[in-house]
């Protein structure tokens, strides 16, 4: 089950899909806590481009939760770093889980047959590559670019190189879904 939280930028109430927990180091730094397992005081936060951009205009809104003076410098390249690497993980457990198509044709074809939920996009993949797929795809699966070419995208699912990856909607890509969602918030 979902526990409701608030966020502390705009104070409204969340999901634990929605938000993610932000605790203080004791050198008074923010980290992001993606897991929500970290010890100590958390906040909560909307992973949305308006509650971070407000939250770093008002750092002060962390010291109450965290009982703490905190510094929000660099926050937005942390959290997009944290979602950057669980995306990561997220990425290798749908592997190992069958949860990932590669290979143009095969994706091609799982789009049209409705079986891709999400496109995980390298970085250096070509805009027809792309619009092709996107012809093949219905309108509501994302297709998210992460920081990785065709090489590394590829190697991190223990294949040649990729220019997109389907993700399917078994419940083993959850967690990559989950973070890819996050990444098109911010973007
Ligand atoms: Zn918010």
């Amino acid at each position: 089950m979902a526990r409701e939280r608030t966020c502390v930028a705009c104070r409204q109430k969340g999901d634990d899909d929605s938000l993610i927990r932000l605790v203080a180091s004791p050198s008074g730094d923010v980290v992001v806590d993606l897991r929500g397992r970290l010890p100590g005081r958390g906040a909560w936060l909307h992973v949305t481009n308006d509650c971070l951009s407000r939250l770093t205009k008002r750092p002060d809104s962390l010291r109450r939760p965290l009982r703490a003076p905190v510094s929000s410098d660099g926050l937005r390249e942390q959290v997009m770093d944290a979602i950057g690497r669980a995306a990561m993980d997220g990425l290798s457990l749908a592997s190992a889980a069958g949860a990932l198509v590669g290979g143009h044709d095969a994706l091609e074809r799982e789009l049209t047959c409705h079986r891709i939920a999400a496109v995980v996009v390298a970085e250096d993949a070509s805009d027809r590559t792309i619009a092709s797929l996107k012809e093949a795809a219905d309108p509501d699966v994302s297709f998210v670019v992460l920081p990785l070419d065709r090489d590394a995208l590829g190697h991190n699912v223990g294949r040649g190189p990729r220019a997109a990856l389907g993700v399917t909607s078994s419940r083993s890509a959850s967690h990559l879904r989950q973070q890819l969602r996050r990444l098109r918030q911010l973007r």
